[in-house]
């Protein structure tokens, strides 16, 4: 996807070794607003557990060593893990907000991993390349994310529902993940965040918090979000389109 900055020169080669990149997948939200039988992360999606998808392809990257499943708390037992992603997994209980979760996914990594990918466990269709992207965006601040730039006109709303205001939307960009920081700067935006009382929806928003620039990497249009029953049909729809040879 084009940005509207220059190109960067490429530090792929740069990039750090599996064995010091760690990811955190947390995926200890409640799901409230897509009804079922079961969380959904539990839900089938092209067949196997809609969680297993964003564990693959972080598998499926190259870019990472161990990852940390984070799971709603007393539901440990009721997770099962793919055996089959090459890599060390395993899960862990999160906490009340995503930035708990990734607290404690934080603390259950090796200690090797110097660096961390932060990927909702809501977002099965990761790019494996987005997850290579976002670690050299990180490389020269510490810290990157996977965005989109806004291209809807953004409104705001008011009193009765009615338009308030028209928002510029030049320079808004929506945030996905993977969102990439060192460790240590990462561990320190969610201390500080804890201590402050301050609370983020991502670890970017923690991040700049403490004063790190954070760089933008181009995302995906793909790499959705599934929070709505809508979502689930999309990503069934992408994922079977991949199978008959499309780019999802
Ligand atoms: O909050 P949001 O809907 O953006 O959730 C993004 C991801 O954070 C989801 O994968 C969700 O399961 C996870 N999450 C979490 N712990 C929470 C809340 C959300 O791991 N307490």
């Amino acid at each position: 996807m084009a940005t509207e900055s220059s190109p960067e020169p490429s530090r792929e080669g740069m990039l750090p070794p599996p064995s010091r990149v760690g990811a955190v997948v947390p995926a200890a939200g409640r799901g409230e607003r897509l009804p079922g039988a079961a969380p959904k992360q539990f839900r089938p999606l092209g067949g196997i557990p809609l969680i297993w998808h964003s564990l693959y392809r972080l598998a499926q990257s190259g870019a990472v060593g161990s990852i940390v499943l984070v799971v709603p708390p007393g539901s440990l037992g009721a997770f099962v893990l793919p055996k089959d992603t090459g890599l060390p997994v395993q899960a862990t209980e999160g906490g009340a907000r995503r930035q708990d979760s990734v607290e404690k996914g934080l603390l259950a990594l090796p200690p090797e991993a110097e660096w961390v990918v932060v990927h909702d466990g809501a977002r099965p269709l990761l790019p494996p390349a987005l997850v290579r992207a976002c670690l050299e965006g990180a490389l020269e601040t510490g810290a990157s994310l996977a965005a989109l730039p806004v291209s809807d006109t953004v409104k705001r709303g008011g009193a009765g529902g009615f338009a308030e205001g028209t928002v510029s939307r030049d320079g808004l960009w929506l945030a996905q993940t993977p969102q990439v920081a060192r460790r240590e700067l990462l561990a320190k935006a969610l201390r500080a965040a804890r201590e402050e009382g301050r609370e983020g929806t991502d670890e970017a928003a923690l991040l700049e918090a403490i004063g790190v620039r954070v760089r933008l990497v181009p995302g995906d249009p793909i790499n959705l979000k599934v929070t709505c029953p809508q979502d689930l049909a999309l990503a069934e729809a992408y994922l079977a389109l991949s199978k008959g040879g499309g780019s999802a």
